[in-house]
């Protein structure tokens, strides 16, 4: 039997639109239709199996456009899992996947991980016998054996690019993802960004994906590695930290979507167990990251929202978004909808719409007048399925109403 789920404030479709006071009707896993209170009252509201969620807003589950499952930059050295022995990797991966789904995030896009943990969880997840976010996964994340870094694998030719890129397609991952450069911007900024892959390697890389339909992003904070990517068919760029206003006009030729991932520079939380001079160093370059990352949301751009391991701090992330210059609704939007556009299941999940999947949060307040909304979840569906509901509970957490 179908449920009614209604709430003072439900945000419905891609764009978002506040229908006031509202249902969304579930049945089974999935949306059967959403309507105004009003309608509900006409069709005999008595009758029907209505869940009131009371004064919170209704809106699609959380997306994670960038995450890790086996990194946890919540914990000291977020790391050192990454070299533990599989079940140890796993037994880590299913805790932070548990914990994000908990925050609010019912589906999220994984951008590398280690001896395939992620294809096994995306399995697990899918057939209910563990907890978490509907993954998106990439399988092993490559990188030139040259260049800096802990998660890719380092490769060493163009050949070895087109078997590990083969490899991951052979496993079903959803799509590939190739590291160019590292995080940190030169801090004298007459440098050029360093760059670590020769064209024929992304080349080898794309091409593979393209015969499976699948895309590839790149860890790609900007500079020539930047123009490498966007010349041999990188559809997303992930990072973008050293984007100019240059760039901004070839991305936009191009269509390249972006994945912003602004607490990696502007979370506190992260900085704390960060080493002393990795620290400092994000410190010296924090505000031109910061104005670069505006200039990409002022530009038309389209991009998404993760929260590169740092679990459950994705509501965070959007308050940033926020902070550099984003209205509301498009910080939502990208932690919903077009996250999920960029894990390939914009069709299933990323807003409340008839047909989709029955995958949503109710948060107290209302995150259109006021972002930090998002981090007072207090429902949470996931295919229909009720994960957890404290709309009961009063909330007593800093700065709830
Ligand atoms: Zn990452």
């Amino acid at each position: 039997m179908p449920k009614f789920y209604r709430a003072e404030h439900v945000l419905l479709g891609d764009e978002l639109k506040d229908a006031g006071p509202s249902f969304v009707e579930v049945d089974g896993a999935r949306i059967v239709s959403c309507g105004s209170c009003e309608e509900l009252k006409s069709i005999g509201a008595q009758n029907l199996d209505v869940i009131d969620l009371g004064p919170c807003t209704l809106m699609p589950g959380m997306v994670d456009a960038h995450n890790h499952m086996v990194m946890d930059f919540r914990h000291p050295q977020a790391a050192r899992d990454l070299s533990a022995d599989y079940p140890a990797q796993l037994k880590t991966a299913q805790l932070t996947a548990n914990d994000d789904l908990l925050s609010g995030v019912t589906s999220s896009r994984y951008l590398g991980d280690r001896l395939y943990v992620d294809v096994a969880m995306r399995e697990l997840v899918a057939s209910g016998e563990t907890p978490g976010p509907k993954a998106s996964v990439c399988g092993i994340g490559m990188k030139s054996d040259k260049a800096p870094g802990f998660v890719a694998r380092g490769l060493g030719a163009a050949e070895a690019f087109s078997e590990t890129a083969r490899r991951n397609l052979l496993l079903g991952v959803d799509f590939l993802k190739l590291f160019m450069t590292g995080t940190l911007l030169p801090e004298n900024e007459s440098e050029e960004i360093p760059f670590y892959l020769e064209p024929e390697m992304v080349r080898a890389a794309v091409s593979m994906g393209l015969n499976e339909h699948k895309y590839t992003a790149a860890h790609c904070i900007g500079g020539q590695g930047l123009r490498i990517c966007v010349d041999e068919g990188v559809t997303v760029i992930e990072h973008g930290y050293g984007i100019t206003a240059r760039d901004i006009e070839l991305l936009l030729q191009k269509n390249i979507r972006l994945c912003l991932t602004p607490g990696v520079f502007m979370d506190e939380q992260r900085d704390r167990y960060l080493p002393a001079e990795r620290r400092e160093a994000g410190a010296r370059i924090r505000e031109r990251v910061m104005a670069n990352m505006s200039g990409i949301i002022a530009s038309g751009l389209f991009y998404a929202t993760g929260t590169d391991a740092m679990h459950c701090g994705l509501a965070r992330e959007a308050k940033y978004i926020c902070q550099l210059g984003a209205a509301n609704r498009d910080a939502v939007k990208s932690v919903t909808i077009n996250a999920a556009e960029l894990s390939g299941t914009a069709g299933q999940t990323g807003s409340l719409l008839p047909g989709k999947c029955a995958d949503m949060i109710a948060v107290r307040g209302d995150p259109l007048e006021d972002i930090s909304a998002l981090e007072r979840v207090a429902f949470i569906m996931q295919d229909g399925k009720v994960i957890a509901d404290w709309t009961k509970q009063p909330d007593d957490r800093p700065g709830s109403k």
